[in-house]
């Protein structure tokens, strides 16, 4: 059976479903790889690093797919190229790709979103979201210091000392707590607050200080965070007032699944910040904690500089691609038999992030959504 790689087709998009070290893992499970021609390119992978791994370049490797690896979802063009009956293995954000959605369906395409894997211990190895986050959380701290005009360590010199930065992190989960370590490693005062319980506990094991806030905790399904009421926002940003206004860096990652991103700071906050303050708002695209912050671009808000990310680990696309990979290795090897993609709709993982299947929808949110 043959598994393709995708050539990436979306604006700014760098990042690649599979890197040639890996290719071993998929040949040694009895696939034959091909690669579409220059999709490693913007990764830095060349055609000839994927064809030394074992795998082959193909311009018809979508057309000769039983399994199509790729990090954004196949556009519609693309899922008209794959054969009835081949299977995709992408992000793939229902909610807002309902025109690829039908296509995957219509097209009699079994697909399966890495967003949608279910975050239970046996799949820790096939999360996709968790890897990316840490590239996130890791790129916004490095993008932090290098827009902040001092330095975030401390520095006794017999010039003098020099205090260290002061940072802000507001959402401690994955991408937040490689935010904190991060800054932490490079000698930054880190500050972090999240409405999980568990949070606290986590950001003071990374040597930050958890902002205590004494303010409710808000616990939703699956230990993730549950969408604020319009008073417990204000107040939260009643309190946090003091903590933004202090910061040399403000780095936020908050999210709520499902939901846009929860709104932590307004613009008022932000302008009580001192000169030469910076923000780096992750959430930007899907929705933004910042009042404001611009996904893709820089803005001025009073006196800080206001940084929206825009598909952050695209921007660290060698690592990215790596750690996606090796995400994808192990949801095909579950979904392996006898050297045959044979997904088993038993399995809790395979049902749960599978989206469409033999000409229907089987995501049922989404089915509603569109039938
Ligand atoms: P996420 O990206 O959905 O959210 C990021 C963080 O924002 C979360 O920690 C959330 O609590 C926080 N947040 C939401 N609203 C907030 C608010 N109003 N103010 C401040 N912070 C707010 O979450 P994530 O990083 O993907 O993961 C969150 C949790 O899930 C973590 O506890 C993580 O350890 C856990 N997790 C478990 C698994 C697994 O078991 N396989 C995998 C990944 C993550």
């Amino acid at each position: 059976m043959k598994i393709a790689v995708a050539r990436e087709t979306r604006d700014g998009e760098a990042r690649v479903a599979m890197v040639p070290e890996l290719v071993g893992k998929l040949t040694g499970l009895g696939y034959d790889v091909l690669v579409e021609p220059g999709a490693g390119e913007h990764a830095l992978i060349a055609d000839a690093d994927y064809e030394a791994a074992g795998a082959g370049v193909a311009a018809d490797a979508v057309e000769q797919a039983d399994v199509l690896v790729a990090v954004q979802p196949p556009a519609t063009d693309v899922v008209r190229r794959l054969r009835s009956g081949a299977a995709t293995v992408s992000f793939l954000p229902t909610g807002q790709e309902p025109e690829i959605v039908t296509a995957l369906r219509d097209g009699g395409v079994t697909s399966f979103a890495m967003e949608l894997v279910p975050r239970i211990s046996r799949a820790q190895s096939m999360d996709a979201l968790s890897s990316q986050a840490l590239v996130s959380g890791y790129r916004c701290a490095i993008v932090a210091a290098g827009m902040l005009r001092r330095f975030f360590p401390l520095n006794m010199t017999a010039a003098g000392t020099v205090p260290p930065a002061e940072v802000v992190v507001l959402g401690a989960g994955v991408a937040g707590l490689q935010a904190i370590a991060t800054a932490k490693r490079l000698g930054a005062v880190v500050k972090a607050y999240d409405v999980r319980a568990a949070a606290a506990e986590e950001i003071r094991s990374m040597g930050a200080q958890a902002i205590d806030l004494e303010l409710d905790t808000l616990e939703g399904a699956g230990g993730y965070a549950r969408e604020m009421t319009e008073e417990r926002a204000a107040l939260q940003m009643e309190r946090l007032a003091p903590y933004v206004a202090n910061a040399d860096a403000l780095i936020t990652t908050a999210a709520v699944p499902g939901r846009k991103a929860p709104l932590l700071v307004t613009a008022a906050m932000v302008e009580r910040m001192r000169p030469g303050s910076v923000v780096v708002d992750l959430a930007a695209e899907s929705g933004g904690n910042v009042e404001g912050a611009v996904a893709g671009e820089v803005v001025r808000i009073g006196n800080a500089q206001v940084w929206g990310g825009r598909n952050v680990p695209s921007q660290m696309p060698g690592p990215a691609s790596r750690l996606y990979a090796q995400n994808i290795v192990n949801i095909v090897t579950l979904m392996t038999a006898e050297g045959a993609f044979a997904p088993d709709f038993e399995d809790e993982i395979v049902t749960g992030s599978c989206v469409t299947h033999g000409g229907a929808i089987r995501h049922e949110p989404t089915r509603v959504a569109l039938e």
